[in-house]
C-alpha cells in the first residue's frame, strides 16, 4: 500500500510538492516507500527533486539542488526559521 499523505508540505519555511511513491527494498531486505518532492532551491531558485522516507516523523529533504547542496551548512537566508524547525 502507497502511505497517504499531503500533496505538499513545510519544513523549515520551504515548501515541497509530493510528485509520487515509488517502492524502495532497505538494506535488510524489507519494503519500504520512498516519497519523491519538489522544492526550490534557496541558493539558485531553481526546482529540484529530492526523495523522503515513508516516515512522516522523519521528514527531513534536501533543502538545495544538487549543485547546491552542502551538507552541514544551514541555508543562510532561511536562518530565522531554521529554529523553528518541523
Ligand atoms: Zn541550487
Amino acid at each position: 500500500m502507497i502511505p497517504e499523505s499531503e500533496h505538499s508540505r513545510w519544513y523549515k519555511g520551504q515548501r515541497y510538492e509530493l510528485l509520487g511513491w515509488a517502492p524502495y527494498i532497505r538494506l535488510d531486505g524489507s519494503d519500504t516507500w520512498l516519497a519523491t518532492w519538489m522544492s526550490v532551491c534557496p541558493v539558485c531558485g531553481r526546482g529540484f527533486l529530492t526523495t523522503t522516507s515513508a516516515s512522516p516523523s522523519r521528514f527531513q529533504p534536501n533543502r538545495r539542488c544538487r549543485e547546491h547542496h552542502q551538507p552541514g551548512h544551514p541555508v543562510r537566508w532561511r536562518a530565522k526559521t531554521e529554529e523553528e524547525g518541523r
